[in-house]
């Protein structure tokens, strides 16, 4: 296959030749005989993103999305490999239920689909998991995340990362003190109590990141925190780093771009967790992403079926779509204001996803003789988003009717296409 005059990194255009799975040349004006030619004048190549923090849903609700659907939203999206996390019914929490979603997704095959497991028995928060076991599974787990809970207890988190350290692995957290977000609906400021609705204090995800760091450095293991969304909490991430605790940390999409004022129309689409943060907040992370304190965008994309989520705003489930738009929205936050170039864009969605989950053929470069997973964005498309044109089985976007920047023309996993002119292949 020929991708004749694409722009890797968005830098000069040339032709990529794709053979057995690989980028084989790079050059001006190739021609190979019988290849079949994929147009991609003005387009910018990317390396396939990996998202380290997707909701699938299966096992157990397959009527908010299952392992197919998501892998072809997040292909759509242009990811080539997407972490499964591990709030299931079952819970993935044994090497059964991880490997059960890992086969789910060579099945489908549109992305590569690798299983986080749960750090706790059942997300409850009293013993450890089979990490090990896990680890050791044909899913191969590197990333251990209670995610939807946080791991509270400060003497599991201990023992968590001393386990993880053993195994490569990491403990992605859900930085929430719950004891101080019982009942809580949105951002705790003045906007929550004039809306009436119980907050969700920036203290509660702060205080949790502090203790985690201090936990990391002293055990020496690797810690990642999952969607920060302060700016105390970058700020703690900034000191921790420059302390060298081993921490990574990623924010999402939905708090790059919106804010608590989206909480003024009681849309419960925009209920999540943790809660849409202030105008101040969405600088600082964007900030931070732009200096590298935050490491990663990870898309928490969390489904949910219409009678979950169309509800009142109290009852609603937390959670929003964000595979199929979350390269738009770094496209508009952050390469047009001129935050990240395309080498950064590639490296907070690619590089730095895949080095978190150990992730071997994901994040290269593009270069000759490196896996050809990679993706094709038309930076100069701009639509509004129509959540009855979703591949996701949900409709839970926070983005409907909104106009986005970029559209992923082509995504291609191990030199096959997965989504061409725009459409998936399968
Ligand atoms: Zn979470």
């Amino acid at each position: 296959m020929l991708i004749k005059g694409a722009k890797p990194y968005g830098e000069d255009a040339v032709d990529l030749l794709v053979e057995d799975g690989r980028i084989a040349a790079i050059g001006d004006e190739l021609t190979v005989p019988g290849a079949d030619v994929v147009q991609a004048a003005g387009l910018v190549a990317l390396p396939g993103l990996v998202d380290l923090h997707t909701h699938l849903r299966e096992p157990g609700r397959e009527d908010a999305e299952t392992v197919e659907t998501g892998s072809r939203a997040a292909a759509l999206g242009g990811y080539t490999a997407v972490h499964a996390m591990a709030n299931t019914d079952p819970v993935a929490d044994t090497a059964g239920v991880v490997e059960q979603v890992w086969r789910l997704g060579q099945q489908a095959g549109l992305v590569d689909v690798v299983p986080v497991g749960a750090v706790t028995v059942g997300l409850r928060g009293e013993r450890l998991a089979e990490l090990g076991a896990m680890a050791d599974s044909a899913a191969r787990v590197r990333v251990f995340s209670d995610d939807g809970h946080c791991v509270a207890d400060p003497a599991l988190m201990r023992r968590a990362l001393e386990y993880v350290k053993a195994l490569d692995g990491v403990v992605a957290q859900h930085a929430e003190e719950p004891r101080l977000t019982v009942g809580a609906q949105m951002n705790e400021g003045d906007r929550s109590a004039r809306l009436g609705l119980t907050g969700w204090p920036a203290a509660a995800e702060e205080a949790v990141i502090a203790r985690d760091v201090l936990l990391a450095g002293h055990v020496g293991a690797r810690l990642h925190v999952c969607h920060v969304s302060t700016a105390g909490s970058v700020e703690i991430l900034r000191w921790a780093k420059s302390r060298g605790v081993q921490v990574t940390a990623e924010v999402t999409p939905h708090h790059l771009l919106l804010t608590d004022e989206c909480a003024e129309s009681y849309d419960p689409v925009f209920k999540v967790n943790p809660p849409l943060r202030t105008e101040a907040d969405v600088q600082a992370l964007r900030a931070g992403l732009a200096d590298g304190t935050i490491d990663a965008v990870a898309t928490d994309h969390a489904p949910h079926a219409v009678e979950d989520k169309e509800s009142e705003w109290a009852s609603a489930r937390p959670g929003m779509l964000g595979l199929e738009q979350a390269l738009a929205v770094v496209v508009q936050t952050m390469v047009e204001p001129g935050l990240l170039d395309w080498r950064g864009v590639a490296e907070r969605m690619s590089v730095a996803p895949a080095a978190i989950g150990r992730l071997e053929s994901h994040g290269r470069p593009l270069a000759v003789g490196e896996p050809a997973n990679l993706l094709l964005l038309d930076p100069a498309h701009r639509a509004p988003v129509d959540p009855a044109a979703l591949a996701s089985r949900s409709r839970n976007s926070p983005y409907a009717g909104r106009e986005l920047p970029g559209r992923v023309v082509a995504t291609f996993l191990r030199g096959t296409a997965t989504v061409l002119d725009g459409k998936a292949t399968r």
